[in-house]
């Protein structure tokens, strides 16, 4: 009878007693499964090079002839250098291993060797990795490398794995239906760990990791999309029901038509509405795409259906013009909006909370001011948070929690990654806005070095003369002795110097009170002042159309995303827009981020971008990602995977063949030794 490999201790492993598997245990191996599953993270590829032609600082590996005495120098208590020359070709190099003195006995004078490592050029010297007694064979041609940590060496755990493979390799289990592997050409899971552990050639190692990729993706996928149906079916949501003429009413009275996207948007808010379940959707659109008219048409809807509704947004100056937006669109239509900021207080606080509670405000606009305990409302129907990327799960679960059943929608205008968003918010709908609203220009991106400010104020100046305004963001807001970046009281000061009595500059920086933020924004709304010096404050949502300039300095202090963000304050009406990057970066991963945010507006395409730079551990910090650790998969390099694993996953777990049918028996029992079924939720 063979045992699922998962279901056997890692002691079964002939040579792995009690006090090896202590040291497994270190690397989370406590399963003669786990052993098996533990891949190389890298191969070393022995394909001989010709030294005259490698680049330096390449990986090569070359046969040679050991052409000097090698000798070992000890320095330092542990340290040791062992060093020869080796006649590779007619080429004389040195050939240098660190802490690797032991293997000067093995060594002898004019014996064949095969070295790998890496090539210094000018020095002709070989840093070793790995050396192979003669000449290595054809099939020999790579390597697998594991990652080894404290006293389990890379060695140690390869004999381990070939010991267990020749063992229980037979016995390792397929989850795979026959139906899934014909259709991707999948090899078999005793091929795909036979051959990651000992492959014949980079072509198998392709194919093996093809398959473990999808393997991975998948179950990581019926895990998500099993808690999906399970959270749907479970959540007693209402159903509203909104009425098709009442929304063509509310878009007709809209100054403009909305796009298609918008359209489609509010038609997939709709639907989801009049489902019984609870929504839990996530509305991404890039910076301008127009997301508060879709809330708006969205809680109009409702509204007229009898409920009452949220809207909750992180900052107080966002919060103001969401107020102002929404009063001007549903005001007219008889709708009460009023708004719940950390400024409401007293008695019109205690007025607000009153009609609140008595069910005659329709709409609450807000900050966290809205989710305080005695903020109580009547008959809560649906909220909507913006920049849903600004809250905290609590905060968003309390949101929630100020009616019964309450449908929720979250914005944001971080693109993340669809990849990511998949993988992520897998538990959640996305609908996306992948449209701008007609007429819209690219805003024209450029990246200047700080040397060049005269011509760059200049360029503002012109802007001004149009009648335009501008913003200048700043990564700080005063001097700061560590950080050699502009400030914003200096630039403030530099500016209003500059422009003089032709232009107007203000000062916007995290530290003014409410109050004084508002005022510093309504005086730039109104074009009072033309130009507004600013700290990343207003990253958020601020939208005035009349902005088309906008200056960032030293930009490369700022993530891709951020650096969007901030630009995506210009080119909200029609005219022209520009920005201008003024950054010396120091690094090649600095000015490949300037280069590409000149290339592109598309916020999607740079956030993968970013992905790719950053990694995904990084992009959004490592614990925020709730990414799992894959073993072999990839969610950047492989996302293609990601998407095809999860649509089959979406529909293995709709149908009723998964849950009985005998070829996913397998499928079924892995995900429950994987864990996968009794997993909690990503949140
Ligand atoms: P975001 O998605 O960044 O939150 P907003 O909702 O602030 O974008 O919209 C940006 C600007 O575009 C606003 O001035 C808004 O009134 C305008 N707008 C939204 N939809 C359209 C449309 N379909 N046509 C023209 N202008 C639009
Ligand atoms: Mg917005």
């Amino acid at each position: 009878m063979s045992i699922n490999p998962h279901k056997r201790p890692i002691t079964d492993v002939t040579g792995i007693g009690e006090e090896r598997a202590k040291l497994f245990e270190g690397l989370k191996l406590k399963t003669v499964g786990d052993l098996l599953e533990y891949f190389p993270f890298r191969y070393e590829d022995y394909k001989i090079k010709d030294l005259q032609s490698a680049e330096h600082d390449e990986r090569v590996t070359v046969i040679g002839t050991i052409h000097s005495e090698p000798s070992v120098r000890y320095y330092g208590k542990k340290k040791n250098r062992l060093s020869f020359r080796m006649l590779v070709g007619k080429l004389l190099v040195t050939v240098t291993f660190f802490n690797r003195g032991f293997l000067k006995k093995q060594l002898t004078l004019g014996a064949e060797v095969t070295v790998s490592g890496k090539w210094d050029r000018h020095r002709m010297t070989i840093t070793g990795t790995e050396i192979h007694q003669g000449a290595i064979q054809q099939e020999q041609t790579i390597e697998p490398v594991y990652s080894a940590s404290g006293t389990v060496t890379s060695k140690m755990i390869k004999g381990a794995i070939s010991q267990a493979l020749k063992q229980f390799g037979s016995e390792v289990p397929e989850p795979l239906p026959e139906a899934i592997r014909t259709k991707y050409k999948l090899v078999s899971k005793h091929e795909a760990v036979t051959q990651l552990h000992h492959p014949t050639d980079q072509g198998t190692v392709k194919q093996a990791r093809r398959r473990m990729v999808y393997e991975e993706f998948l179950a990581f996928q019926l895990k998500m999309q099993l808690f999906r149906k399970v959270q749907r079916e479970q959540s007693s949501g209402q159903a509203i029901e909104v009425d098709q003429k009442i929304l063509k009413t509310f878009i007709a009275s809209l100054p403009f038509p909305l796009t298609n996207a918008q359209n489609r948007v509010i038609q997939e808010v709709i639907k989801d509405l009049a489902s019984p379940y609870q929504m839990n959707r996530l509305l991404q659109g890039d910076v301008g795409s127009g997301k508060t008219v879709v809330a708006a048409a969205c809680l109009y809807g409702v509204i007229c259906e009898g409920y009452q509704t949220a809207l909750m947004v992180p900052t107080e100056i966002l919060a103001e013009q969401h107020l102002e937006s929404l009063k001007g669109w549903l005001e007219p239509l008889g709708k009460r909006v009023e708004l719940f900021s950390g400024s409401l207080k007293g008695k019109r606080r205690r007025e607000l909370l009153q009609d609140l509670a008595d069910g005659t405000i329709d709409l609450a606009v807000g900050t966290h001011a809205l989710i305080q305990d005695d903020v109580v409302f009547k008959r809560l129907g649906f909220a909507i948070t913006d920049e849903q990327h600004r809250f905290g799960v609590n905060q968003r679960r309390q949101l929630r929690s100020k009616g019964e059943h309450v449908d929720v929608l979250f914005m944001t205008a971080t693109p993340i990654p669809r990849t990511l968003a998949i993988s992520v918010f897998g538990d959640m709908d996305v609908s996306i806005l992948d449209e701008m609203p007609a007429g819209r220009k690219p805003i024209e991106t450029y990246w200047a070095k700080h040397d060049m400010l005269e011509r760059v104020l200049g360029f503002v100046e012109k802007e001004l003369q149009q009648g335009r305004q501008a913003y200048v963001i700043c990564p700080l807001i005063e001097e700061s002795e560590m950080l050699d970046v502009q400030n914003a009281l200096d630039v403030h000061q530099i500016l209003t110097g500059y422009f003089k009595e032709r232009f107007a500059v203000g000062l916007m920086h995290g530290r003014l009170s409410s109050d004084e933020k508002d005022e510093v924004m309504a005086l730039f709304d109104q074009n009072k002042t033309q130009v507004l010096v600013s700290t990343t404050v207003v990253e958020v949502g601020v939208n005035v159309p009349n902005a088309t300039m906008m200056v960032i300095y030293d930009a490369d202090r700022f993530g891709l995303a951020q650096l969007h963000q901030l630009r995506g304050r210009v080119g909200r009406g029609d005219a022209q827009s520009y920005c201008v990057l003024l950054a010396d970066p120091k690094t090649e991963n600095g000015r490949e981020r300037m280069r590409i945010m000149t290339e592109t507006n598309d916020g999607f395409v740079l956030s993968e971008r970013d992905l790719e730079l950053r990694g995904p551990g990084d992009f959004f910090g490592a614990k925020q990602s709730g990414l799992p650790d894959f073993k072999v998969a990839d969610v950047v390099h492989d996302y293609r995977t990601l998407e095809v694993a999860r649509q089959d996953a979406q529909a293995l777990v709709d149908s009723n063949h998964f849950w009985k049918d005998p070829e996913y028996q397998w499928l079924r029992e892995y995900l429950e030794t994987t864990g996968a079924l009794d997993q909690g939720k990503l949140d």
